[in-house]
């Protein structure tokens, strides 16, 4: 097979929310810019309903990525143009004042976040990706429910706002959107950088970055070499980037630290009248609860997943099965405390991260809350999926019993989709792995542009945030190599 052979401006590594943000403000600033991904680009109409097909196209190792721990945590990304966005909810969240105020003050990120301009380019992506409250229309009642339980409680919910141009309400915003309704970067930001002129090779693992005399110069992987006039931008997610930079020579003493994330905890409500999650925005509705540190979500599951997360065996799982338009599911994320590490093993991540005490607490007052909203809703009883406990529960009582029942890491399953921090920005070089120009410190023309750079997590679904703050890094970037021309 011939080489592939590619020269750019700035090459830049994985297309999600933050390579593909990047590729869209460089292009569009005049520069050349190539775009490498491992992944497959997909369109809308080979999404598949199916969801093995689903994470065999899009998702990495299938969901089978994890932590290397004794009670192993899915650590889920996408591998596919747009990245995780590709698989995502399409959830919108402006970075937090107070998370804009810690990095200014803790770590000298005052112009990143410079709060003028970061609103500005929030209401820009904003206009461009379509975002907007889930419309009542295709709400559908996993999603009502929530609201109503979450009105009989007095609790503060909301309707989702989300990227979205045109939604159906097939709830299949996970396994891909098959309208192309959602705004993800593989639907949005990847085509405009292209129509600017960017460039996009598919299906190409960046092995290695080439640096020459400290400078990077070129990406190389298997079958292909990718020279960078001006720089490289690794944008690999927060997983693969400490990896690649690790692998290519670059030395810091927080790379791959500070692994930080906002795992969840689901729990499943049988109601006597159809709920129906194949119908309704998988996420349409949301209660924020961030003095407490976690955020309550609907999250339509499909009906395979749904299967398998009902409680019994044999006869007693077959009389459930029967109720199957009868479930609702909700989840909450969890900004939890803990750090953990990403590092290269044998070319691959080994992910350690253990949530503490106070986490994991934090995790039960979650599933108490989502069973006492369910049970505002009107269910009928509750699979609160905490081992150890009940597996059912009908008396809303059983509750109190659950809020006092002592914790650990084995009771919950823990999932985690939302991470931050493995190469940390910072105006001090003993903690910042690269600057607040987001350039990484040691090396010249090497920068990263994507979740790993955000100092702490939020407490808010990210990909906005990634999205806005690359955004100015980039815009940054592009003034400088204008000045330099
Ligand atoms: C199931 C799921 C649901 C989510 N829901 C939401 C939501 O509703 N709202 C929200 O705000 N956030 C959500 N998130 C999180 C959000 O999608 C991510 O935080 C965000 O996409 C991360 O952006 P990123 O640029 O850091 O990495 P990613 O978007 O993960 O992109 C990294 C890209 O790099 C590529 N790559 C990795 N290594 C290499 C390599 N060596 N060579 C070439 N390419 C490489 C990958 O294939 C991938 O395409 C969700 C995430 C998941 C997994
Ligand atoms: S609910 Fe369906 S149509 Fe709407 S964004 Fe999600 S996958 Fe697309």
């Amino acid at each position: 097979m011939p080489r592939l052979e590619d020269e750019a401006d700035f090459v830049i590594v994985g297309t999600g929310a933050g390579g593909a943000t990047a590729a869209r403000v460089l292009a569009a600033a005049g520069a050349s810019v190539i775009m490498v991904e491992e992944g497959q680009r997909l369109r809308p109409e080979d999404r598949p309903a199916a969801l093995l097909d689903a994470m065999r196209l899009a998702v990495r190792d299938m969901c089978m990525q994890a932590t290397e721990s004794r009670v192993p945590m899915p650590i889920l990304q996408g591998r596919a143009v747009g990245g995780s966005t590709a698989i995502n909810s399409g959830i919108i969240w402006r970075l937090p004042d107070d998370v804009r105020d810690d990095w200014r003050e803790r770590f000298g990120l005052g112009e990143l976040v410079d709060e003028r301009r970061i609103d500005e380019v929030f209401r820009q992506i904003e206009d461009e990706l379509e975002i907007h409250a889930t419309e009542p229309s295709i709400l559908g009642r996993n999603n009502e429910l929530m609201a109503e339980g979450a009105a009989a409680l007095g609790l503060p919910g909301r309707a989702i706002h989300r990227n979205s141009r045109g939604c159906k309400g097939n709830a299949r915003c996970l396994q891909g959107c098959p309208e192309g309704a959602r705004q993800s970067m593989d639907i949005s930001y990847v085509p405009r950088a292209i129509e600017d002129g960017a460039r996009l090779h598919t299906g190409c693992r960046v092995d290695k970055i080439v640096m020459k005399r400290g400078r990077a110069v070129a990406v190389e992987g298997r079958g292909f070499s990718i020279r960078a006039r001006r720089g490289v931008i690794v944008a690999a997610g927060v997983v693969h980037t400490p990896v690649l930079l690790a692998g290519s020579g670059v030395r810091h003493a927080n790379l791959g630290r500070r692994f930080q994330c906002h795992p969840g905890v689901a729990m499943v409500g049988r109601f006597d009248q159809p709920v129906h999650m194949g119908f309704g925005a998988a996420q349409g509705y949301e209660i924020p609860q961030r003095a407490k540190g976690f955020k309550l979500e609907a999250l339509a599951l499909p009906p395979e997943m749904l299967a398998a997360r009902l409680p019994g065996a044999g006869v007693e799982w077959q009389r459930r099965l029967a109720d199957l338009g009868s479930y609702a599911q909700w989840c909450g994320q969890i900004r939890m405390k803990a750090h953990g590490r990403i590092r290269r093993v044998f070319g691959r991540p080994w992910i350690a991260y253990e949530p503490t005490h106070e986490d994991l607490l934090k995790a039960r007052e979650v599933a108490v809350t989502l069973g006492r909203v369910m049970f505002a809703a009107g269910a009928k009883e509750i699979f609160p999926g905490v081992a150890g406990f009940d597996e059912v529960i009908t008396d809303p009582a059983r509750l109190d019993a659950l809020e006092q029942k002592p914790v650990s890491r084995a009771d919950f399953h823990l999932v985690a989709s939302h991470l931050f921090g493995t190469a940390c920005a910072s105006a001090d070089p003993s903690v910042g792995v690269v600057d607040p120009s987001l350039a990484v410190r040691g090396a010249d023309g090497l920068y990263v542009m994507d979740a790993s750079v955000f100092p702490t997590n939020l407490g808010v679904n990210p990909q906005h945030s990634i999205m806005a703050v690359v955004w100015q890094a980039a815009e940054q970037l592009a003034e400088r190599a204008r000045a330099a021309a």
